[in-house]
Formats: structure tokens, C-alpha cells, sequence
């Protein structure tokens, strides 16, 4: 490809919409434009990536049997209403109604219109295991779309559903999907952690997330390099390796702490450490049951846990309204003791004697609570999140915390779709059973957000060679030799995608460019080039340069592409 025949608007500054690297670089490589919040125009640099990763995406699932569909992105509501997420998924769904004044929305995913297509198609055990899987927009109104391709409403998603006659098959099927997504995230040139995971609004009861290891992650991992165990820090037990003195209960004490509202602020105030204060928040439970949940001023509730411990059910933070009216005093000032409603208190608080609680009375709280004695919670459970310090659950070594992206995400559903929605088969026996799901999704436009995180530099993308948007850059820099040039980038093409900058501009403009938008081999036809007719070689990601005969150069690539491809 020919720049000057090509389309590739690259911006000099950084764009001040964009916060992260990937989103800055994204936009200045020319590789998307945006068009709404959330929502991006790919320019033909970025769709060139994102076909990479589509395609390795297919390739992998083709090898594991999966066969391709592809279904709407607009659904019907009746869909929806048979399996209870119309009420259910929240305003992630975007909700809308045609000219007959029928009810849409969106696809965010896809189960319900594949298990109403399977139902309608798959009658017998003889028709199973089954693997069907697409490559196409999501919509999802989020409600903070940010960071480019990162966190998008509308977003290019694989998505894959299994459908087996037993546990045993789903087993199978959600191992081989485990082991076909180390194969695309490899292929793509990540460096990732399958963790187990939270099942959220999609549901099922087992499930593992992909995370691409980046700083800019917004998701944390409690990992173990001991024995390898590794979660979704809103999974990890919080397993304190901290032993609490064994201390007399002390008398309850009230005490003045006016305008301290905070527990730093308290400690502080009290001359205690942090950790001695305990908060206690209150949250409405489907709009309708306060419950109060209690936990140390160094600790923070994992909402995760805490949906479990409901049931599921949803909740909220409580107003300060509505707090004054259930304890009677301001945020900041409460407390587990005396309150007519159900008090949950984190695990940590076992055995931990003498705290501070809160007295439900503006500017005052009580020294010395100690639970069970001093006030008993309806539930005592691990309700925080795990933090630096905590213990591995499975070997007891201290965990690391690290960041990670989630690329992937796979789920056992069981038959929580099959049964709602009525998708059952024939067993050997002739008896009618619902059909056992899994699905499987990956953020294939989230891939090259992910991927930009992990490899970049101050000049710009540096892009593992699997997905780069070309493979090759020519910076033609000579005047004469034209025909020269000419048979080269045509030698050149014939093995490799060959981006040649045959603009007339600056050379510190097309070295600038060409390290702004990360193609892995740079040749520069300059000065040696001239003279004798000898290619200089910038390899993009280490700097490394060679010098090579202009007959030698196709073997050198070879060599040096295998080099590339093959490093992680
Ligand atoms: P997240 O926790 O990041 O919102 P999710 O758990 O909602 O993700 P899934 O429903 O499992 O995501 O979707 C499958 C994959 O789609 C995710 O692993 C992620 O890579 C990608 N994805 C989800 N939401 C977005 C989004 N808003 N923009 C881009 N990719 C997304
Ligand atoms: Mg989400």
C-alpha cells in the first residue's frame, strides 16, 4: 500500500478527549475516530488491526469445531421478557419501540436469540455437542463509556454458546473453550492470567475471565505465584494473615468527637490506628429493606460478596436522608449498636477486640465495642475486598495484587436459558430434557485497546507482530533509483503487507509517523541506499538496527519475522 493512495490522518498532539495511552495513540495513528460517546468510526489503519484479531479470533474457533453464525443486533422484547432480563438487565440495555410500537433493544449479548434459534432446530442427543459462535457489534449503554475502544457502548464482540446433553458435556465443552482462548490471547501476542471469576448479569454459577496484565487495568487480580491460584480481586477471600492480641473486653465509653466524620479523621482525632475505627454503611435492599453493614476503617466492602450474601437481590447505597431517618444521626457518626435493622459484620471483626463504632449520635462514638458482646450482627461473613498483605486461600502464601483487562470471559450457564425459554432434546431414552449452555465471549475491539497498553513507548504503538495493522514500513527517502524502490516494495509485497511512505515530506515526519502507528520492521532507503544499495532495518520494538545487502534482504525479513512472531 501506497500512503499517498491511503488514508491515514495522523494528529500531532494529543487529542484532549483521551486519557490512556491506547485511546491517545488509537486516535492519533489515525486508527478510529469518534463519533458519539462511546461510539468510534475504525479508519482503515484500525480496521486492518481489527480483522487481525477477528481473524485469529476464527481461525482458533474453527479449529475447536465451533461453527460461525451471525445474528441482529436489534432483538425482540418478547425474547427478553421469557427469560425475565427485560425487567432485569438494567439501563445497560438500550430499550427501544418500532412504528408498530413494538418493543427492541440492542443486543449487549446474545442468549436469549440463540437458545430461541436452537429451540426451534435442535431435537435430538444426535445433534449435540454443538459450538456456534459470531463476530459482530454489541450495544451497551454504559454508563461511563471511556478510554476509547476500551470501555465502548457499541463494541465488536465474539461471542460463542455451547450446547451439550449434560454437565459432563458442558464440562468438556467449557474446557476446550478455556484452552482455545489461551490460543487466541497467545496468538495475539498478549501477555494475560485466566482468573476465576464473578458471573454478574449473565449468570450461571462457574466462570473465568481473560486479563491482559496492564497498570491501566480497571480490574484487580489476587494471583498466587506460589501454586498459581488466581481470581477477580471481587472473588478473592480477604484471608488476613494478621493475629489479633488476646485482649479483655474493656467497658463501653462514649466519647465527644466533634465534626469527625471520616474514620482516618477519627483515628486521628482518637490517637488510634485506622484499623481500630470501623464504618458502618447503610444499604436499601430492593428499595424496600434497610440493612446496616459493618466493617474495619481500613477495609473496604466488595459489593460482589455482598450481592451473594443477599441472595442476588439488588441494592443501593442509602441517602443521607434516609440514613438520618433509620439511625437517627448524620453519616459518619453510626454505628451496629441499637438499631432496629439487620446488621452484617465483615468476618475480620471476629476476635478483634476493643473497637470504635459510631454512636448513631452526631459528634459522638463509643470506644471499646467488642461484636458479640457489645452488639450482635444477624450475619458475620467475609464481606471485604482482599487487599495487599492477604493470604493465598488455596496455599496460604501472601497474594500479589496486580491490574488486568478483561479480554475474555467464559461461563458455565447450565440451563438457565434452556429452561426459561423452553430449549430442550430428546435424550437416548426418549426422555425430553433442557439443553446445558455455556458461553464464551471475547472483547475483540477491547484486544487492541489492551494490546496498546501492553506495548508502547514514548514514540508511539509498537505492535506484537500477529496483529500489526501492516507488517512492514518503507521509508523511501531517495530521489533517484525510483525503479528501484519500485521492484523492492513489489518483491517485498509479494511476501509481506508492505506500508511505503511515497509522500513528499520530511524524513523526521515519516520516522515520527511510522514509530506513532507501530508496524513491527521499518526499512529505510537512505543515504546506503544510495550509495550502495544497501537497506537499513529498524526493528520497531527494540530499536535494533542492521544493515543488509539489497539480494540478502527478503531471506534477512524471514528470519527476522519468524524472530518476531514467535516472541511474547
Ligand atoms: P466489564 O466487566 O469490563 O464490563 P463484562 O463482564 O460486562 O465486562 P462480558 O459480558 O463478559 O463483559 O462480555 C464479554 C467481553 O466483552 C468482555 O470480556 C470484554 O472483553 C468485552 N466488553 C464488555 N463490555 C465492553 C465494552 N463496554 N467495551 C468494549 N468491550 C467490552
Ligand atoms: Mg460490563
Amino acid at each position: 500500500m501506497k500512503m499517498t493512495k491511503f488514508f491515514l490522518p495522523t494528529l500531532r498532539e494529543d487529542p484532549s478527549e483521551a486519557e490512556t495511552i491506547s485511546h491517545k495513540l488509537l486516535l492519533r495513528g489515525g486508527f478510529i475516530r469518534r463519533v458519539a460517546s462511546g461510539i468510534y468510526n475504525f479508519l482503515p489503519m484500525g480496521l486492518r488491526v481489527l480483522q487481525k484479531v477477528e481473524n485469529i479470533v476464527r481461525v482458533e474457533m474453527n479449529r475447536a469445531g465451533a461453527l460461525e453464525i451471525l445474528m441482529p443486533m436489534v432483538q425482540p422484547a418478547e425474547l427478553w421478557k421469557e427469560t425475565g432480563r427485560w425487567d432485569a438487565y438494567g439501563k445497560e440495555l438500550l430499550r427501544f419501540k418500532d412504528r408498530k410500537e413494538h418493543e427492541f433493544c440492542l443486543g449487549p449479548t446474545h442468549e436469549e436469540v440463540i437458545t430461541a434459534l436452537v429451540r426451534g432446530e435442535v431435537r435430538s442427543y444426535r445433534d449435540l455437542p454443538l459450538i456456534l459462535y459470531q463476530i459482530a457489534p454489541k450495544f451497551r449503554d454504559e454508563m461511563r463509556p471511556r478510554f476509547g475502544l476500551m470501555r465502548a457502548r457499541e463494541f465488536i464482540m465474539k461471542d460463542a454458546y455451547s450446547f451439550d446433553a449434560d454437565e459432563e458435556g458442558l464440562d468438556k465443552s467449557y474446557q476446550l473453550m478455556y484452552e482455545t482462548y489461551h490460543k487466541i490471547f497467545k496468538a495475539c501476542g498478549l501477555r494475560f492470567k485466566a482468573v476465576e471469576a464473578h458471573t454478574g448479569a449473565i449468570g450461571g454459577e462457574v466462570s473465568h475471565e481473560f486479563m491482559v496484565l496492564a497498570e491501566t487495568g480497571e480490574d484487580t487480580l489476587g494471583s498466587c505465584e506460589n501454586c498459581g491460584y488466581a481470581s477477580n480481586v471481587e472473588l478473592t477471600p480477604a484471608i488476613s494473615s494478621e493475629k489479633y492480641p488476646s485482649e479483655p473486653s474493656k467497658p463501653l465509653e462514649k466519647v465527644y468527637t466533634p465534626n469527625v466524620r471520616t474514620a482516618k479523621d477519627v483515628a486521628d482525632f482518637l490517637g488510634l490506628p485506622l484499623k481500630k475505627i470501623t464504618k458502618t454503611l447503610i444499604y436499601i435492599i430492593e428499595e424496600k429493606e434497610p440493612i446496616a453493614v459493618v466493617l474495619r476503617g481500613d477495609h473496604e466492602v466488595n459489593e460482589v460478596k455482598l450481592e451473594r450474601a443477599l441472595g442476588g437481590r439488588a441494592f443501593r447505597l442509602a441517602t443521607d436522608e434516609e440514613i438520618l431517618k433509620i439511625t437517627g444521626a448524620h453519616p459518619g457518626f453510626l454505628g451496629p449498636l441499637g438499631l432496629s435493622i439487620r446488621v452484617i459484620a465483615d468476618k475480620s471483626l471476629e476476635n478483634f477486640p476493643n473497637f470504635v463504632i459510631g454512636a448513631n449520635e452526631d459528634n459522638y462514638h463509643f470506644l471499646n465495642a467488642n461484636l458479640g458482646e457489645t452488639f450482635k450482627a444477624d450475619l458475620v461473613l467475609d464481606l471485604r475486598k482482599a487487599k495487599e498483605g492477604d493470604l493465598c486461600p488455596k496455599c496460604g502464601i501472601p497474594l500479589n495484587f496486580i491490574k488486568g483487562i478483561e479480554v475474555g470471559h467464559i461461563f458455565k450457564l447450565g440451563t438457565k436459558y434452556s429452561s426459561a425459554m423452553g430449549a430442550t432434546f430428546l435424550t437416548k431414552e426418549g426422555k425430553e430434557k433442557p439443553l446445558v449452555m455455556g458461553c464464551y465471549g471475547i472483547g475483540v475491539s477491547r484486544v487492541i485497546s489492551a494490546s496498546i497498553e501492553q506495548n508502547h513507548d514514548n514514540e508511539g504503538i509498537i505492535f506484537p507482530w500477529q496483529i500489526a495493522p501492516f507488517q512492514i514500513a518503507l521509508i523511501s527517502l531517495v530521489r533517484d533509483k525510483l525503479s528501484l524502490v519500485e521492484e523492492l516494495y513489489r518483491a517485498l509485497e509479494e511476501n509481506w503487507e508492505i506500508l511505503w511512505d511515497d509522500r513528499e515530506e520530511r524524513p523526521g515526519v515519516k520516522f515520527k509517523d511510522m514509530d506513532l502507528v507501530g508496524i513491527p520492521i521499518q526499512i529505510i532507503l537512505g543515504k546506503t541506499f544510495q550509495e550502495k544499495e544497501e537497506v537499513e532495518l529498524k526493528v520497531r520494538k527494540t530499536g535494533e538496527r542492521y544493515y543488509v545487502k539489497r539480494e540478502n534482504l527478503i531471506p534477512f525479513i524471514k528470519k527476522l519475522a519468524e524472530e518476531l512472531s514467535s516472541a511474547q
